[in-house]
Order: structure tokens, then sequence, then C-alpha cells
């Protein structure tokens, strides 16, 4: 999986760029329909039809929640004829993902 990020320097000090970058972070963490989809996506590439499917969601809601990671660049897409194919694009969120699923289920 792609990074992007690595190549800056180490984030030793948090000025504002990255303090907003982290907040907005922990914002796209903070829905449970945005959860449910990157969970859904770090298991495997769907159409937003196959979210919306797998999920139970609108479309309208599961395209519009894609819009807000795009915009992050949480998620990425391949275009297949006139389907798009919707997968996560940055490891760093999905580990934190993971360790917050983590967090909630254990003793
Ligand atoms: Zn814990």
């Amino acid at each position: 999986m792609e990074q992007t990020g690595d190549t800056k320097q180490p984030c030793e000090t948090l000025d504002d760029e990255t303090l907003f970058m982290v907040s907005q972070t922990f914002k796209a963490l903070s829905d449970t329909t945005r959860i449910r989809i990157l969970h859904l996506l770090s298991q495997k590439e769907c159409s937003v039809n196959e979210i919306a499917d797998e999920l139970s969601l609108l479309q309208s809601t599961v395209s519009h929640q894609l819009r807000f990671l795009k915009n992050l660049r949480l998620v990425k897409f391949r275009r297949a004829g006139t389907t798009l194919y919707y997968s996560h694009d940055d490891q760093h969120v999905m580990d934190l993902l993971s360790q917050a699923i983590h967090h909630a289920c254990h003793d």
C-alpha cells in the first residue's frame, strides 16, 4: 500500500497543519457509518452498490461518506466500465481503526 507523508520530516513538533490533519483523521473515524465503510474496505474492494447492500445503507449515504473519505485521501477508486470500485488508501488510518476496534473489544 502506497503511503503519503512518509517522505516528510518526522512530525517532531505539532505545527498547525499537523494538528489540523490529526484532528481531521479522528473526525473521519468519529462517525459510525464511516467506520463501517472503512472496516468493509479493509477486507475487500467494493462498488457503491456493494457497500450499500452489505451495510444496508442508502446509496446516497454511501456516496456522501465516500466523498468525505476521498477528500481526506483515505479511500481511492478505480473505474471499470461505468462502475467505480473503492478501496482504502492509507494504511496508517486503517491501523488506527483496527487498534480502536481491538480496544473496543478487549476486556
Ligand atoms: Zn485497549
